[in-house]
């Protein structure tokens, strides 16, 4: 067995940021997806693994060729230009450098003792984050108003790995804040509230926790319909309150969300807010923006997150639409204390003199123990761009949104079927009429998911659907094509060329 020198790291280190920085200036001119089907990869790696091992730096040949010849070809390329799908995962230079110190400094960073850095880096940088995107001050670990210089709060942020992984925290702190509250009552019976048109995370995490025993139990989990713009309809939340606690149950957890995965919807959270305040003051408030919180660094957008003062926990994704390699989801609370009080557990094993004079370990602020240093990533981004880049960065991408429903609008073949709130444009064709008579519902549905289907197909680009739910004013379901700007290097020509496309294929 040999380890490889370092010497022989620095030159296989070289080669790999030469690959990496190869394929981000090709990848543009790829198929976006894979022209292949589930196996095709499988077949062609061996079976059993290598007994040798390569050994030297000079036997690494083939490993840079497999990587040409058998894994770029069936990659998805989410970071082409020409990627529209779903939403994006932004990757970019400073944030694959901080990968490498992460990886390269190799912290396990699950106390504030077992490194230091790891946790203070992160308090600093979502402190920062906090402040860019106009998070209130109870959010954060220093509060910086004049009046309350530097003084330390109940709040905090934490990096988890995904918006899904937090939400499990929040309801885990709600459940405890709540059964504390109830300590002398027995057999209480919880529920938690979200929008019909909430991401799936919000059920899953139901059956995670034990509310829901599957994914159409709604014995202790209710989706809230929503209005004509796909927002949650506050009305019919405190209607869903009243009755539960009319019959005995306890509304515990509430989550809104700014910028909905079908068609980034924003839920109206001061009036949430007003709801839960007035009809469940004991439940635990969470946003979900795992995608559109990166907007909020930009002041002209902070409308969407009015009433966010009175959440008890926030999260969204800077791996999604903030230049922030996966994995990335910033989790912030004003109540720290019910996040470690529901999760703290301390073995001999892990007793420090740190933990006991009341360091932050953010071990207790989530599932897993151990943690990776990915503060750095943020902390490169943010550097590297500062808060006037970023923004500039999200602004594009909400003007060539902007670009694209104009030009949807001036094609009468085709309608924007929701209202386009920042940067994902949802389009399908219109209705035709064949000798007077209107096509059916479905009919539309079909030819717009095949225009889809085919534009995928080419590899010029790549668009992923959805289905909207009937409105009052559009009575039925409806198939979308959700272009979604936001991939790192998408510019007006790639989203001029994708409604080309799509275009092209409508006769
Ligand atoms: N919430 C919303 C609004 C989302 O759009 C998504 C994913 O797209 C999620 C939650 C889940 O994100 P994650 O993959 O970080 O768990």
């Amino acid at each position: 067995m040999t380890h490889l020198s370092a010497v022989e790291f620095r030159a296989l280190g070289r080669r790999t940021v030469d690959f990496i920085a190869d394929y981000w200036e090709t990848v543009e001119s790829l198929r976006v997806t894979p022209d292949m089907k589930p196996g095709d990869l499988l077949a062609k790696l061996p079976q059993h693994p290598p007994a040798a091992g390569l050994g030297a730096a000079t036997s690494w040949d083939p490993v840079f060729s497999d990587l040409a010849r058998l894994i770029l070809p069936a990659l998805t390329h989410w970071q082409s230009p020409n990627f529209f799908g779903f939403f994006p995962a932004n990757a970019s230079f400073p944030a694959i450098l901080g990968e490498l110190l992460s990886a390269g400094l190799a912290q396990q960073g699950m106390l504030w003792t077992t490194s230091p850095a790891c946790t203070e880096l992160e308090m600093r940088v979502m402190d920062w984050l906090a402040e860019m995107l106009g998070l209130p001050e109870t959010f954060r670990f220093e509060s910086t108003s004049p009046t309350r210089e530097r003084e330390s709060s109940p709040g905090g942020g934490v990096i988890q790995g995904t918006a899904s992984e937090a939400l499990v925290s929040a309801i885990v702190a709600a459940r405890h804040r709540v059964l504390k509250a109830n300590a002398s009552s027995q057999s209480l019976q919880l529920v938690a509230y979200a929008s019909s048109q909430a991401h799936s995370s919000f059920i899953k995490a139901c059956m995670i926790t034990g509310l829901a025993k599957g994914p159409e139990d709604r014995s202790h989990c209710r989706l809230i319909d929503t209005d004509d713009n796909l927002a949650m309809r506050p009305d019919l939340l405190a209607a869903a309150i009243r009755e539960d606690a009319a019959a005995g149950r306890l509304p515990f957890f509430v989550m809104g969300t700014i910028g909905t995965t079908s068609s980034t919807a924003v839920d109206p959270i001061d009036a949430i807010a007003d709801t839960v305040r007035s009809h469940a003051p004991l439940a635990w408030l969470h946003v979900d923006a795992a995608h559109a919180g990166s907007l909020l660094i930009c002041p002209e957008f902070r409308h969407f997150s009015k009433g966010v003062e009175h959440a008890d926990s926030f999260c969204f994704n800077p791996h999604k639409w903030l230049l922030t390699n996966f994995d990335c989801d910033c989790f912030f609370t004003r109540d720290r204390d019910a996040l470690t009080s529901a999760m703290s557990i301390t073995p001999e094993y892990l007793r420090n003199a740190g933990t006991d004079s009341g360091a932050v370990d953010y071990r207790d602020w989530h599932t897993p123990l151990g943690r990776r240093f990915r503060a750095l990533k943020l902390w490169l981004v943010i550097r590297h761009y500062g808060v006037e880049g970023l923004q500039a960065f999200i602004r594009e991408h909400i003007r060539l949104a902007s670009l694209l429903e104009t030009w949807v609008r001036e094609d009468s073949r085709f309608e924007v079927a929701a209202p386009r709130t920042m940067n994902l444009v949802c389009l399908r064709l219109a209705p035709r009429s064949v000798n007077g008579v209107q096509e059916q519902p479905d009919a539309t549905n079909a030819r717009t998911k095949a225009i889809m289907d085919r534009a995928n197909a080419t590899g010029k680009a790549f668009f992923s659907h959805t289905v909207l739910p009937p409105t009052a004013a559009q009575p039925h379901p409806r198939l979308v094509i959700r272009v979604a700007i936001g991939a790192t290097l998408t510019q007006e020509a790639h989203v001029r060329n994708a409604w080309d496309l799509i275009r092209s294929l409508a006769d």
